[in-house]
This record gives C-alpha cells, structure tokens and sequence, in this order.
C-alpha cells in the first residue's frame, strides 16, 4: 500500500446533505468539463433509480443518484450524489501490488496509471464499487474520481463542490463531522440520526445526511471496520486460474505501457512536444 500517515481530522472532506440535493446535476457536468471525460448516451431504463447514464464509469466518475420512494401514499424522489468515498484507510491502496493508489495527507485517494499493471484487485476490494476499468480501449486503465487533486493543491475546491448550489459543504473531515452533528441536533425530525461515512469501512472523506433510512435509499451496507486488514485474506481465495490469466494480461499490459513510457521519455529528451497528459486521472 502507498500510503503516508494521515491526520483525518484535517483532511479535505465533502459533507453532501442528500435533502438539499435538488438533482440538478450541476456536479456531474463539472466532473466531466474538468476531467474531460466524454458524454455517454443517456437512456431511460427500469433499473434501480432513474439516473443518467445508468451507472458510474470511466467516463463518468460521478453520477446523481434518482431514487423514488413511498411518503404517505405519494411517489417521492431522493436525489444524491455517488463518487469515490476517498476512504481513511482505502481498500483499493492496500490491494494494489505496485502502490499506484496512495491516500493523500490532503484526503484525496489518487492513482497513478504509469504503475498500473491491470490486475484488477482494486475493483474486487473497493466496497463502494468505485474504480473502473477501460474496457473498451486496447491498453485500458483503471479509472476513478481524484477529489480534484490538482485543483486542492492549487488552494482550489472539487470542480463538483464548486458548482453545486445546494447540497455540497467543503472543508476538513472534523469540521464537516461537526457541522453534520449540528444539524442532526437542530432538525432532529428533518435528518436520520446517522453520518454515513463517518465509520463506515473505518471512515470516509465523503460524509452523507439524508432523511429517508440508508438502505431505502440504496447504500451500501458496509462494514464499520477499516477494511486493509482483511482484503487481503479475502484475495487469498481468489481461483488461481483468474490469478493466472488476469497476471499473464497485466504483464503484458505493464511492458507495453513501460515501451510507451521510454518512447515518451526519449522524444522528450530529443526535444520532442510531449503528449498534453493531465496527472489527476491517468
Ligand atoms: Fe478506494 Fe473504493 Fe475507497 Fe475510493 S471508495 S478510496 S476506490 S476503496
């Protein structure tokens, strides 16, 4: 795992207050224009929630959750947004073999795809489903939302907190905890009485208030513990034929991403433009 040690408290966090969600989307364009993922079809679909596209992806790192439900007889919407939770203690880190993920003393999880070999193991140990792989291109990498590292370095906030007019507060885990318990204290009829995020998978930089019960909502049940100290033993009972295979595939992809690598590194020492790379999301 490549991590560094991390204060928690004062790491940068996201508080999204599901009730003041009002769908507009707002976020998921500015994930898209900052990180310039491409659109993907939209369509309406029976699956779980109304959302648009349907599911998260590599082109599509944050998505609004549409999600209907029963209120004294009447069909009512909840409106949340899905992302990496950017956890403490990120599975995806602990699994990865090349430490391309590192969790960031400012709380962003980060992925660096010059080391990636392809495994996988992320996608299988993330709880939230997060990280996605390219498979439509013929040298894929792992995809994921960065928390707009580059622009926090910058003193910048997320390119999703920024556009939101409503439901995203910004600033430290111990701030957004504190400023999520006052509003349990004070609406105490408006919100249930829990911060997803604040334990879940050991603690998470993405805290959530909402006012219907998580699960009708459709969040993940996860466990309260931090999750690198089992992953581990879980991947043990991964078959090895998958082991076998998806090694043989990722060796394959690593030399060829290192040929890429050296050509790169040549024509930029004969003076030759580099390719326009953006570090965040490659
Ligand atoms: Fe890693 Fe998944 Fe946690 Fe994001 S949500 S930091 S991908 S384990």
């Amino acid at each position: 795992m490549s991590s560094i040690p991390v204060n928690y408290d004062k790491t940068k966090s996201f508080l999204i207050d599901t009730t003041k969600c009002t769908g507009c989307r707002g976020c998921q364009v500015a994930c898209k224009q900052w990180n310039q993922l491409k659109a993907e079809d939209t369509r309406f679909f029976s699956g779980e929630g109304y959302q648009n596209p349907p599911l998260m992806s590599e082109y599509t790192f944050t998505r609004v959750k549409f999600k209907d439900y029963q209120k004294d007889g009447q069909n009512e919407f909840a409106f949340y947004k899905e992302m990496c939770m950017h956890c403490n203690e990120p599975a995806c880190a602990s699994v990865c073999p090349v430490g391309a993920f590192t969790k960031t003393a400012e709380g962003p999880v980060v992925y660096d795809a010059k080391r990636c070999i392809g495994c996988r193991f992320c996608m299988i140990a993330c709880p939230f489903g997060v990280p996605k792989y390219e498979w439509s291109k013929a040298f894929p990498l792992v995809r994921k939302c960065t928390g707009c590292y580059s622009r926090i370095k910058e003193g910048m906030q997320p390119a999703c907190a920024t556009a939101c007019p409503t439901a995203i507060t910004y600033g430290t885990r111990g701030d957004m905890i504190k400023e999520a318990e006052k509003r349990l204290k004070n609406r105490p009829t408006r919100y249930q009485q829990t911060i997803y995020g604040k334990d879940e998978a050991g603690g998470t930089s993405i805290l959530y208030l909402t006012h219907r019960p998580l699960d009708e909502l459709g969040f993940k049940p996860v466990t309260k513990r931090s999750l690198p100290s089992y992953t581990w033993q879980a991947l043990r009972l991964v078959p090895g034929i998958f082991l076998t295979v998806g090694g043989s595939l990722s060796l394959l992809s690593w030399f060829t991403h290192r040929k890429e690598r050296i050509k790169r590194e040549q024509d930029e020492l004969n003076g030759v433009a580099a390719p326009d790379t953006k570090e965040e999301h490659r």
